[in-house]
């Protein structure tokens, strides 16, 4: 636990159905004249989406922009360069991202190479960043990833196979907009998926070695909320109410694991999600039962307290049998809202491990981890969630 720290949060978050509508009076409060929206061409096309509500905002307060629609998921390097090219060639004075992690990174890191230098792969580690990025609004259409709110940039070296984190104060957006109603159509396998990442998010800052008493709290809210959510959220994606409490425990962890940073299963998850171009969440949801099983000797009783927040009964357990009953809850989660057993589901092959486990403990959120892994170790666990059945 770190008693000296410093505690980021975004400026300004709008949340709730229907705040998508002030986005445009925001742009113009911020001075945008010509924003470059950076989105994908699904979200583009969807005749009453994030996209659309949020260009006619922007319509109705006079606010010029352009739209680059070429964001990919697990965002690539080429992916920023395209954005930069055209921000320079129309002319634009400021970046509003729609989408999920992929817009919101892909924003980030255009917005890093306007004003940092053209190579990102320079800018990768932690507080690397000497000037500020262009303005940035982010309208957040997953819940998710949290990168609407946070200081991480993620992004994939495809000569490398590498996923790659920028990590800096500069990076987090000015505003954030988290509009439920954008998600209501979100389909079963991305909710199962995003809300898998924003779990493990809560996660592992509650088990970092970075965590403090106010990301705790954050932690121990939003697995509860997730716990009482995201089955529901499957279940029914046009339940409200379900999809309000999924984008309050994905700020509440985008906000902890912003300021106690994460672990192994994200450290790991880059390495499958850069090699095979698998979902993110998808990544982080396969390796966290794996992964936590094996931290459980660093933090029991950490362990022993995310079993009770999760709803398991405790009651007359030894620290080491409750920790153990964690890891259960977990399983139960992923097997719920249908996430595969395997890493062979993304298609993993063990002769990649040795590479893999060497690059996670290159990885900038390896060092949170609370427990310190060898590379054998870390092709271990790869294995195991490999072998999973
Ligand atoms: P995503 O942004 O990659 O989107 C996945 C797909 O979902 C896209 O095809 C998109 O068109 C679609 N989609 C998005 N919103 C939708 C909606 N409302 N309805 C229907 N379809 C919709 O998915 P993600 O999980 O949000 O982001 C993953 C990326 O974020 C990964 O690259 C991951 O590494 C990164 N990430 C970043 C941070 C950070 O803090 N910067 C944190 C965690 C993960």
């Amino acid at each position: 636990m770190k008693s000296n720290f410093d505690f980021l949060m975004p400026s300004v978050n709008f949340f709730g159905p229907g705040v998508i509508e002030k986005i445009g009076a925001r742009a113009k409060m911020l001075n945008m004249k010509r924003p470059l929206i950076v989105t994908d061409q699904f979200l583009e096309s969807l005749s009453d989406g994030a996209v659309a509500q949020a260009t006619a905002s922007l319509k109705a307060a006079d606010v010029d922009y352009v739209i680059y629609n070429g964001v990919e998921p697990n965002p690539k390097v080429h992916n920023i360069q395209e954005a930069k090219a055209l921000y320079l060639k129309e002319k634009c004075d400021s970046i509003i991202t729609i989408g999920g992690g992929s817009a919101h990174d892909t924003g980030k890191g255009t917005g890093i190479i306007l004003t940092n230098g053209d190579d990102i792969t320079k800018l990768a580690g932690i507080e690397t960043l000497t000037n500020a990025l262009p303005p940035l609004i982010a309208v957040n259409t997953t819940a998710g990833t949290g990168s609407e709110l946070t200081r991480h940039c993620v992004i994939t070296n495809t000569e490398t196979h590498l996923k790659f984190v920028v990590v800096s104060w500069r990076n987090i957006p000015l505003v954030s907009f988290n509009d439920p109603m954008l998600m209501l159509d979100v389909p079963k396998s991305l909710t199962a998926a995003t809300g898998m990442d924003a779990f493990v998010q809560a996660i592992e800052p509650y088990v970092s070695t970075n965590r403090n008493a106010i990301t705790d709290s954050q932690c121990i809210q939003a697995i509860k909320l997730i716990e009482t959510s995201l089955r529901e959220c499957v279940a029914n994606g046009h339940n409200i109410e379900a999809r309000t409490k999924m984008v309050e425990a994905e700020m509440l962890a985008g906000m902890a694991f912003n300021n106690a940073d994460l672990g192994y299963v994200h450290a790991m998850a880059h390495q499958l999600g850069g090699q095979y171009d698998a979902p993110h969440g998808v990544c982080c949801a396969l390796l966290l039962p794996v992964v936590e099983q094996y931290n459980i000797i660093a933090a029991p009783e950490r362990f022993a307290e995310l079993a009770q927040i999760m709803g398991e009964n405790t009651a007359g357990l030894s620290v080491r049998e409750a920790a153990d009953l964690s890891i259960k809850a977990m399983r139960q989660m992923a097997e719920d809202v249908g996430i595969p057993k395997s890493i062979k589901a993304i298609g993993a092959k063990p002769e990649d491990f040795p590479l893999m486990a060497e690059n996670a403990l290159k990885d900038g959120n390896a060092f949170s981890n609370p427990r310190k892994g060898t590379k054998e170790e870390i092709i271990q666990l790869f294995q195991e969630a490999y072998d999973a059945e």
